[in-house]
């Protein structure tokens, strides 16, 4: 048996994801910003290969 490195975080077990959220200014602007998270890959279950 043999192990594929995963085509989608391409072995690292994580894939970068982006969050967008906005943020109230004190002075009541809104400001949107997006943050960016690594979550584990969904596709490998984080593991970073394929079987
Ligand atoms: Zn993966």
């Amino acid at each position: 048996m043999s192990h594929q490195i995963c085509p989608r975080c391409g072995g690292t077990g994580v894939t970068e994801k982006i969050r967008h959220t906005v943020e109230t200014a004190p002075d009541g602007t809104r400001q949107p910003k997006q943050e960016n998270y690594l979550s584990p890959c969904a596709h490998c279950g984080g593991k970073g290969h394929v079987n």
